[in-house]
């Protein structure tokens, strides 16, 4: 596409213009005949036009209305691709996802003023997925490969590692973009595990468990879980108790088998909360 405008900052467009990254993202997506794939955020179509080729099904997500006219004119005669010009965070994945029972590859630049946002609804629609293979910054692709006590370790880390085998695959520097982000950028592939990587309880519980124990970080999970939504229902010290979790542990120190036994007990400890309400009513 020519450069028409220049890109626009608020909306983190940090275009591709390396043939040889783009190549080893489109390579490493892996697309397979009869897949679905979605790409967020097409910009100037770095990978778009590559996705165009070998995509049964492609659909592109745009927030920059010019881009998404563009690419809704450049592929007006493909029936295989729709545009749909939009907030990532403002739609519904899981409806849009559900026009084929098939899985679909991700494939996306994040902007990266919000890959954590758009990282938590991909999250949320993890059963739809086949696999996805991101470019993220730097910094929040280390979150997602960190291990527990350090700092980067966080809620992306575990909640997508509760459902995706994450490898690391390339780094990119600036240079590669234009313009150039100040950060070096990684690709990262998720690829879904057949079962989740352990016994959670209640998906929903666990999501919470997890927010509630990073939401201060400096603080005890003691303090942590107590602001929680669930700690209205239960007694959190008790749960910890029964975990053998001391509340003094601040949550970046807990391990992935550690969140689940919590989530596991909460969920336990809600149902039998729910039981007691339904019987005092
Ligand atoms: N894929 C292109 C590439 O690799 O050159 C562009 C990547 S650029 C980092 C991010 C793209 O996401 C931009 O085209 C931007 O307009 C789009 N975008 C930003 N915020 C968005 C949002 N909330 N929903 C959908 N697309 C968004």
């Amino acid at each position: 596409m020519s450069s028409v405008r220049r890109p626009l900052k608020s909306l983190g467009q940090n275009f591709l213009v390396d043939g040889n990254i783009i190549e080893k993202i489109i390579i490493s997506a892996n697309i397979q005949p009869d897949q679905p794939v979605l790409e967020i955020g097409p910009g100037r179509g770095a990978l778009t036009k590559h996705l165009a080729k070998c995509a049964s099904r492609l659909l592109l997500i745009e927030f920059d209305h010019a881009l998404a006219a563009f690419h809704s004119n450049l592929h007006r005669e493909n029936q295989r691709v729709t545009v749909i010009d939009a907030d990532i965070l403002k739609i519904s994945l899981e409806d849009i996802l559900s026009e084929t029972t098939m899985k679909w590859n991700v494939v996306a630049n994040l902007p990266y003023n919000i890959s954590t946002e758009v990282l938590f609804r991909l999250y949320n629609v993890h059963r739809k997925l086949a696999g996805m293979t991101l470019m993220l910054q730097k910094e929040v692709g280390d979150r997602l490969a960190a291990p527990p006590d350090c700092s980067a370790y966080g809620v992306t880390t575990v909640l997508l590692g509760l459902w995706f085998e994450i490898r690391k695959l390339f780094v990119v520097p600036p240079g590669c973009f234009n313009p150039s982000p100040k950060v070096d950028s990684v690709v990262l592939s998720f690829t879904p595990l057949s079962a989740p990587r352990a016994e959670v309880g209640d998906e929903d519980v666990f999501r919470s468990v997890v927010r509630s124990s990073f939401s201060m970080r400096r603080k005890t999970l003691n303090n942590c879980l107590r602001s929680s939504e669930f700690s209205k229902h239960i007694d959190c010290g008790s749960l910890l108790d029964e975990c053998a979790i001391d509340g003094r542990r601040r949550g970046e120190t807990l391990s992935f088998e550690e969140f689940a036994a919590l989530s596991r007990c909460a969920t336990e400890a809600l149902r039998t909360s729910n039981k007691e309400m339904v019987r005092e009513a």
